[in-house]
């Protein structure tokens, strides 16, 4: 009897904190006020707007590019057009990379030209020799070393379609492996057909990188349509491509975050976090990847900035356009190492970079207390078309240095279905955005942004050690 007296006594000391955390709760006042958000954004072409200005006015802005200082001015003034209270800026910097010119033809008995570009971070350099092709970045890697000295290696991988975008991942990988797996195998240039699901004649660009020790060498993208011709006539027999590459780093640069919030009305200190990135390829107009992101979040915190200042959620939306997302999440990992101090006043973070696709699910990874109010988000989002999913994929690329610290975070999936026939491409361009889809994102991030930060309670952000 002791004992059970004993066990019971310390079960109670034991659950006593676990009591209490209170659930997280979002109010029905709230979730009338979003709905009647969610309608205005379907309604509203703000977010269309800001995204035609963008691709027109700015048009490509690489990283540390003139049109980087260009973009970085255009988000300032955009910011505080769209009613703002508070718009400023946090310094980035990166080692800048520059493309100037790039081409490849293939000479002797076939000879024509081929459509290329170069991989971001490539050297530059003029390569005329014996092409290789590997069907994937694994085989390449079972080259012996020396085994291509004096060739050009060439992976020709084909990138699954998907909504979710999953065939990016192994598609990607022979972008950021293949270089260095060619130079150990002692590969002179390294070609690949593009991460991408399109039939055009364009090469997807994107970043790559060579690992510690090896010296870089030339690195390009193959159009999809390209990269059939090379492995056909490498079939036919010995093939010589030359590839002229005028490309690489020169020195540094430092852009900018630019930050713009619409004040809380009870809670201003703590934010719920949600934009996009504001640097893009160069070969489009950044539409899809980012301009679209950066416009739901500006035009999102817009619509919720012009609601009443008493019916303005409890905390504020802080709206991020980050600099350099595209050759290694500058902008993102400088945010998280300014922001760590306040990782508590996080509430909740999203962010859009995956195209202008309609969202099709919503997840949130929270301990159990805010699962109730995951759950009332659900709910607001669900004439959208949006399904509650209990697994998420994360908050997009600039959130992750923030979230592997400890922000919480959530995630809006788009529909990425054509997303990889244009990522990356001169095909990026504001016709292919749908200004209704893009509307039915607007909605969804307004609603998400606004219903997180009026919460009563907290989504579990607090600081962990960051993992390697
Ligand atoms: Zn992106
Ligand atoms: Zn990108």
């Amino acid at each position: 009897m002791r004992r059970t007296l004993l066990a019971a006594a310390l079960s109670l000391l034991v659950a006593l904190p676990l009591q209490a955390q209170q659930p997280t709760r979002i109010g029905d006042a709230a979730m009338t006020q979003a709905v009647t958000l969610r309608e205005r954004a379907l309604a509203d072409d703000t977010g269309w707007k800001v995204v035609e200005s963008l691709t027109t006015e700015v048009g490509p802005r690489l990283a540390g590019s003139e049109a980087d200082a260009r973009a970085v001015e255009w988000a300032k003034a955009k910011f505080k057009a769209l009613g703002y209270d508070k718009v400023w800026t946090e310094p980035v910097t990166f080692p800048k990379w520059e493309r100037r010119s790039e081409s490849a033809r293939i000479v002797g008995a076939h000879a024509q030209a081929l459509h290329v570009t170069a991989l971001g971070g490539s050297p530059g350099g003029k390569v005329e020799a014996e092409v290789v092709r590997f069907e994937s970045l694994e085989a390449l890697e079972k080259a012996a070393p020396g085994s291509l000295a004096g060739k050009i290696a060439f992976i020709d991988y084909p990138m699954t379609r998907a909504k979710d975008g999953r065939g990016y991942g192994p598609g990607s990988r022979v972008r950021s492996g293949g270089p260095s797996a060619a130079i150990r195998a002692g590969a002179l240039a390294y070609v690949m057909r593009s991460a991408g699901t399109d039939s055009h004649r364009n090469p997807h660009t994107g970043i790559t990188r060579f690992d510690d020790g090896l010296k870089p060498i030339p690195s390009a993208a193959l159009s999809l349509p390209d990269a059939d011709q090379l492995a056909r006539l490498v079939a036919l027999g010995q093939v010589k491509i030359a590839l002229d590459l005028d490309c690489g780093w020169n020195g540094e640069y430092t852009s900018q975050n630019v930050i713009g919030e619409i004040t809380g009305r009870s809670k201003p200190d703590d934010v719920v976090v949600i934009g996009g990135h504001l640097d893009s390829w160069d070969l489009g107009t950044g539409a899809i990847d980012d301009g679209a992101g950066v416009a739901i979040g500006m035009a999102a915190g817009h619509l919720i900035g012009t609601l009443p200042k008493g019916q303005r959620p409890a905390r504020t939306i802080r709206v991020v356009a980050f600099a350099n997302e595209e050759q290694g999440l500058y902008g993102g990992r400088a945010y998280a190492q300014k922001h760590a101090a306040d990782l508590r006043k996080h509430q909740l973070g999203a962010e859009s970079d995956f195209g202008a696709g309609r969202i099709y699910a919503f997840a949130a990874k929270t301990p159990d207390y805010a699962k109730e109010a995951v759950a009332r988000i659900a709910q607001a989002l669900a004439p959208l078309g949006i399904e509650h999913r209990e697994d998420g994929e994360g908050c997009g690329p600039d959130l992750s240095p923030f979230n592997a610290i400890g922000m919480a975070c959530a995630g809006l999936s788009q529909d990425g279905t054509d997303y990889f026939d244009l990522h990356h491409t001169p095909d990026d361009t504001l016709d292919k955005i749908d200004p209704k889809a893009l509307a039915q994102n607007v909605a969804a991030y307004t609603v998400f942004a606004f219903l997180a930060a009026d919460a009563q309670g907290d989504f579990g952000s607090a600081p962990k050690p960051a993992t390697p």
